[in-house]
Order: C-alpha cells, then sequence, then structure tokens
C-alpha cells in the first residue's frame, strides 16, 4: 500500500467576492496539487488553483449532491497521491460546513489536516448593510443558526435561540421564511421585531429586503434564489425605517 504523504486544507473560500479571501487560502491554492469546490465557491477564487486538478463536489440544495461520505473518501485518496489537497468551501469551514465530518474521517484516517477560515456569509452581510451585528449597550449577542435538519437528522429547536439572542442571522433559511416567522411567532418573538435578508453579500448581485417578522410570514418561497441569510434583531430597526421611508418616496413620486 502507498504510503500517506499528504496534507488536506479545509479552506475558507469567502462569501462569494473573489477577493474575498485570505492571503494564506490564495498561496495555498496557489501550489495546490488537487481542490475539491463547493457549489458556492465563485469560479474566480478556483481559478486561483492555477496548476491544480479542480473537481466539483458541490452540494445545493434541490440539486444533486455528492454524498459526503464520498467526499471524505475522495479527500483520503487524494491525500495518499498529492502533497497539496484543498478542500474549498463557501465562506468559513467551520460554520455550516460539514468541516466535522471530513475532519472526523481524516482524524481516522491519520491524515494531517489544517483549517484555513473564511469570512462567513454572516458578517459579508453585516458588511454590505453597512450595519453591525454588536452594538454598545444594546445588542451583546450574536446567533449563526439554522432552521435545516437533513434528512434523517434529529430537528432541534433553533427558535429558542433565535428568540434569546440579540442579533440573530439563519443560514440556509431564506426559502422557507413563512414557515420560519410563523416558529418564531409562535415561540413569542414580537411581530414587529426587524428582518433583513441579504442575498447574494459580497457579489455585485446583492439584494436586500426589510420587513418586520410578521411580513416575513406572508413572504412567497420563490422570492429569493441565490444564497441568502436572514437577519433578525432591533439592531436592524435603522435599516427597516429606510427602507420604508424610500419606499413611501417611491409612492409620493407616483
Ligand atoms: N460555510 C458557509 C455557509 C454554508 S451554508 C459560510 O460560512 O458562510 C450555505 C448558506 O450560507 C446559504 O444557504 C446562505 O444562507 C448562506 N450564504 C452563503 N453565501 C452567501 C452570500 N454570499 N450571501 C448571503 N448568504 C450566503
Amino acid at each position: 500500500m502507498k504510503s500517506v504523504s499528504g496534507k488536506v486544507y479545509l479552506v475558507g473560500a469567502g462569501p462569494g467576492a473573489a477577493d474575498l479571501i485570505t492571503l494564506r487560502a490564495a498561496q495555498l491554492l496557489a501550489r495546490a496539487d488537487i481542490v475539491f469546490y463547493d457549489a458556492l465557491v465563485n469560479a474566480d477564487t478556483v481559478a486561483l488553483a492555477t496548476r491544480a486538478e479542480k473537481v466539483a463536489v458541490g452540494k445545493r440544495c434541490g440539486r444533486h449532491s455528492t454524498a459526503q461520505r464520498f467526499i471524505n473518501k475522495r479527500l483520503i485518496d487524494a491525500a495518499a497521491k498529492f502533497g497539496t489537497v484543498v478542500r474549498l468551501k463557501g465562506g468559513d469551514p467551520m460554520l455550516f460546513g460539514r468541516a466535522q465530518e471530513e475532519i472526523d474521517a481524516l482524524r481516522a484516517a491519520g491524515i494531517e489536516f489544517e483549517v484555513v477560515p473564511g469570512v462567513t456569509a454572516a458578517l459579508a452581510a453585516s458588511a454590505a448593510l453597512g450595519i453591525a451585528l454588536t452594538r454598545r449597550g444594546t445588542c451583546r449577542s450574536v446567533l449563526l443558526a439554522t432552521p435545516r435538519a437533513g434528512k434523517g437528522e434529529r430537528a432541534n429547536d433553533w427558535a429558542r435561540g433565535v428568540c434569546a439572542a440579540d442579533s440573530a442571522v439563519l443560514y440556509m433559511a431564506a426559502g422557507q421564511a413563512s414557515d420560519i416567522a410563523s416558529a418564531l411567532l409562535a415561540r413569542g418573538m414580537p411581530a414587529h421585531t426587524p428582518v433583513l435578508i441579504v442575498e447574494n453579500a459580497s457579489l455585485p448581485t446583492l439584494r436586500t429586503d426589510a420587513m418586520t417578522l410578521h411580513e416575513m410570514q406572508h413572504l412567497p418561497p420563490s422570492e429569493f434564489k441565490g444564497p441568502a441569510v436572514i437577519m433578525l434583531g432591533e439592531a436592524f430597526r435603522s435599516a427597516l425605517i429606510a427602507a420604508r421611508d424610500d419606499l413611501s418616496l417611491i409612492t409620493a413620486a407616483g
């Protein structure tokens, strides 16, 4: 059997914009022998791996997905063959990116690995809005959560955390915004809570929508096609008021 020699890097590609990546990640991509990348990773970012074999292992909701166990096996096989293996994941690898499954598999196989952080979607959305997720005196806690439970996974009480946090950012949630609003209202979150939905943060196709939690309950499921986060909390009230003012200007102008 061939001896294991390569190292696997779990690298954060950032939220989308190709230049929102760490210098360490860019340097690793430049010297990578093989790169396994997710569907959400920008093609320009993948292109930074000039000399690598590039393998798409995308998981995009509703589309074909490469089973996680198969990805784990491919990483292990690649480490036996190549010196520098990069597993490129959208945003930060350690948030909602199944990094732990891959790390556990690499550890079990005795393969050396390293994690390179990236800019997660919540921070890119906060930057795009110009709204801080914390605010001295009023917002001291931030929750990053997803209501999504995979097939066969037990649902958890994500709504409890959202209600308890000053600012909350929900991943993999915009497609079921109405159900999420219902769950939060049932949990006692006030109907007038400000909500911002931010799609394609960091990209030229950025789109934002502001509403109250009550209004989110009536949002059609098809409203957001690109990756989007739902942000909730008082920190977003000024944006909601500004959006309402814009709207009234448009209406006033006819
Ligand atoms: N590891 C990633 C998250 C992967 S889960 C990270 O740290 O960002 C995929 C979810 O991330 C999407 O469903 C969406 O909720 C969010 N997302 C990813 N890129 C985004 C972007 N550019 N703008 C808004 N949301 C994004």
